[in-house]
């Protein structure tokens, strides 16, 4: 039986994956502060709640078992609050990381797999992007991830802490059998705020239809997240079979714009989405496509989901069950 922790497993994309590695036959040790997560999300008997910031209780945790893996979820993940707030966004990012790659060391665990974002690539100069375009981030939550990274760079080399990087396009969709899906809280997704506004019948806000786009709405690549899970165990097996550390890109290598996913949204519930139509948001990119090649090449990674309105369907069908 391998070992493996989750930082932030009681999250959105950390839960879905903690559901794929117990169905793998892993055992699998939720760190999580609940500051973002809900506990309901993960079984007592596996969460333990600890700030990443708690070095010492990490190294404890990591020793009391042999683990063959940290997978680290934990970090907060809204663009703009991060222009807000950005010491909160460098110190649990970028602190937090720091805080428990030093417990790995200490306890001697060299395996890690790192939820990164496609955010490193700020504004891409060109699309489909592939892992080798300039890191250019344009948010202090896009830096903290590209720093983070680029410690990773280091304790490869300093450390031989071996790591893939998964750089997340726009992770959507849900498990709905297993109780798993989205709950931001606030929401600032795009498919549960659609699915909101269908269901309130508060109108929701499109950011922007006059970017240069055939429709004029922003393109984004929507991956289900339990493709995106399967990515993680994919690194997971990678590094376990002594693989070499990596950043990859994690999205479908298809563009979806804004009003192709409200579209979708309308086929799969069969209502109408009360919108209106705003200005731009600040720091949207016009496109963000992902070149998966890479994933798909080394690690054997295929989506599953590759039809918009499947993914909508399964995020409609956990907000009906909530
Ligand atoms: N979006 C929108 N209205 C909203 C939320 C999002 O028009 O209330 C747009 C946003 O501008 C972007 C796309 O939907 O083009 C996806 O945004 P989301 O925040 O879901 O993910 P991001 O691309 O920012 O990671």
């Amino acid at each position: 039986m391998k070992h493996i922790l989750v930082t932030g497993g009681a999250g959105y994309i950390g839960a879905h994956t903690v559901h794929l590695l117990l169905r793998r036959g892993y055992e699998v040790t939720v760190v999580d502060d609940l500051s973002r997560g809900h506990r309901h999300n993960v079984a007592p008997d596996r969460l333990r709640i600890l700030p990443l910031a708690d070095t010492d209780r990490l190294t404890e945790l990591l020793r009391s078992k042999p683990f063959e893996a940290v997978v680290h979820f934990a970090a907060y993940i809204a663009v703009g609050e991060s222009s807000r707030e950005p010491e909160m966004y460098f110190t649990n990012n970028v602190s937090g990381s720091l805080s428990l790659f030093t417990a790995m060391a200490r306890a001697q665990v060299s395996r890690l797999v790192f939820s990164s974002t496609a955010a490193v690539y700020g504004t891409p100069a060109r699309v489909p992007i592939t892992e080798d375009m300039p890191i250019q981030p344009v948010s202090p939550y896009g830096d903290s991830k590209a720093m983070v990274e680029k410690i990773l760079g280091w304790l490869d080399q300093r450390r031989e802490l071996r790591s893939i990087s998964l750089r997340y396009f726009n992770a959507c969709g849900a498990e709905p059998d297993s109780g798993l899906g989205e709950e931001h809280d606030p929401e600032t997704h795009l498919i549960p705020l659609l699915l909101r506004a269908v269901e309130t019948g508060h109108p929701i806000t499109l950011f922007g239809d006059d970017y240069a786009t055939p429709d004029g709405t922003c393109i984004r690549d929507y991956i289900h997240v339990s493709d995106l899970a399967e990515a993680h165990i994919l690194a997971l097996e990678h590094l376990i079979g002594g693989g070499a550390s990596h950043a990859f890109n994690a999205g479908t290598g298809t563009g979806h714009s804004v009003l192709e996913v409200l579209r979708a949204v309308e086929q799969v519930t069969g209502e109408k989405v009360p919108h209106t139509m705003g200005p731009r948001r600040a720091g949207d990119a016009a496109v963000l496509v992902a070149d998966s090649n890479q994933l798909q090449s080394t690690l054997g990674w295929k989506p599953r989901y590759t039809d918009l309105r499947e993914i909508v369907r399964t995020a409609f069908e956990f907000a009906r069950k909530r």
